[in-house]
């Protein structure tokens, strides 16, 4: 069987890795001419980490990534700690594998080593898929190259703006969320700093955490006008990132101050689609599910959604089957999952005595049913293939 997948992002390469480690061949169609992830850190929940470690990547994870021991929420106004959940040896303990936090671009160099090593994984780069079809019991993917691909299955794991959903559906542009996120990489001292710490405030929020030795991954939040043009490589001046937190704690300030040139791009999402697949095509990661970035788990639902369908694929009943399956299983937990990072978007940017309030009747909460800050996340972290 060769399976085509239209895309070679986290989501694209993750399904080539998983195929692979089903005995099953793919051919990775990416439009870029080089696969070089622009970006800086990520955050790994261990619902992604167990995935990853099955595939043979948790000793080389384990090496280059970092193992935060917290989560930190505070208010940007007063300092107060909002909530703080144990990661570290407590994450491994409570959902059986560990949250880490790494460069997005040794993530992507991971897969992309388990794929080629594979020996089951042909990479034609600089070519788009601008046409599928799924006929006759093959799948076809037209090339803008003028090329035509044919296999028994093809995935569009080709991110937001995706092409290959107007295979599926009927395509529609996702929703701008009026927010605007700024990222970037801090050259700063790390030693004893093993956090995730959020700051929250009215219309913003800042979020950083170490991703390597003098390496600080830094996004800053602002809600921002109608027209801002999403852009995954736009960049943006670090004068206007510094202004949009110019108030803001002084560990916020010494990051912004850290970083080199920011990127600066619009978030988008997209209601749940009402489905995924059409005969033997479907979609994967962001092409399916695009979310806000506020749970830290578009990449972690890709490589989820790269497991599953590896796995029906790898069955061998018949194709279109495992492809309703595969969006069967999937499709209510990534909605979930979207659902939970529009709420964040409220969270994050509440008033702080408002927010004061909020989560201070949460710990009540948690301390009535008597259970740990933590367990809010079982269904998210504890979650196997
Ligand atoms: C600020 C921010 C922070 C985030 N932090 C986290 C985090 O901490 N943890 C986490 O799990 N997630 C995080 N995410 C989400 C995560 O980055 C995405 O969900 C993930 O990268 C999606 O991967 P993908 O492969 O589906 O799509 P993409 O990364 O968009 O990859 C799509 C690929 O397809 C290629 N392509 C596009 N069209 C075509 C075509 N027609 N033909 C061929 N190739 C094509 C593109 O060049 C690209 O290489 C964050 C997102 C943002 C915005």
């Amino acid at each position: 069987m060769v399976v085509m997948i239209a895309g070679g992002g986290i989501g694209g390469l993750s399904l080539a890795v998983a195929l692979a480690r089903q005995g099953l061949t793919s051919v990775v169609i990416e439009q870029a001419a080089a696969i070089d992830e622009v970006g800086a850190g990520i955050q790994i929940g261990p619902n992604a980490t167990r995935v990853l470690r099955g595939w043979g990547l948790g000793e080389a994870l384990d090496r280059v990534a970092v193992t935060p021991v917290a989560a930190e929420v505070r208010d940007a106004a007063t300092g107060r700690l909002l909530v703080a959940n144990r990661l570290g040896p407590a994450a491994q303990g409570r959902w059986g594998d560990s949250y880490l936090t790494i460069t997005r671009a040794a993530l992507q160099g991971l897969l992309l080593a388990a794929a080629q090593t594979s020996g089951r994984v042909e990479i034609r780069l600089g070519h788009s898929v601008i046409g599928a079809t799924s006929d006759g019991g093959r799948a076809g993917a037209a090339l803008s190259n003028g090329e035509t691909l044919s296999g028994e299955a093809l995935i569009g794991c080709d991110g937001l703006h995706s092409v290959m959903q107007g295979a599926v559906l009927t395509a529609s542009p996702p929703r701008f969320t009026r927010q605007t996120a700024w990222r970037g990489l801090a050259r700063m001292p790390t030693e004893g700093e093993t956090r995730v710490q959020v700051w929250t405030g009215p219309s913003r929020h800042f979020v950083r955490y170490p991703v390597g030795p003098g390496l600080v991954n830094m996004v800053g939040v602002v809600e921002a006008r109608a027209d801002e043009v999403e852009s995954w490589t736009a960049m943006g001046q670090g004068a206007d990132l510094a202004a949009a937190f110019a108030d803001w704690p002084e560990p916020v300030r010494a990051t912004i101050a850290a970083v080199d040139r920011p990127w600066r791009s619009a978030l988008h999402d997209r209601a749940p689609l009402t489905c995924w697949s059409r005969g033997r095509i479907s979609l994967l990661g962001d092409a399916a599910h695009p979310m806000l970035p506020f749970l830290a788990q578009g990449a972690a639902m890709a490589i989820e959604d790269a497991e599953v369908l590896a796995r029906l694929l790898g069955a061998g009943g018949a194709v279109d089957a495992a492809l309703a399956a595969y969006e069967h299983a999937r499709l209510p937990r990534t909605a979930k999952v979207q659902a939970w990072a529009s709420r964040n978007a409220t969270l994050f940017h509440l008033p702080p005595l408002v927010s004061t309030g909020v989560f201070g009747a949460a710990r009540l909460l948690d301390r009535v049913r008597s259970v740990e800050p933590e367990a809010r996340f079982d269904w998210l972290y504890g979650w196997t293939p």
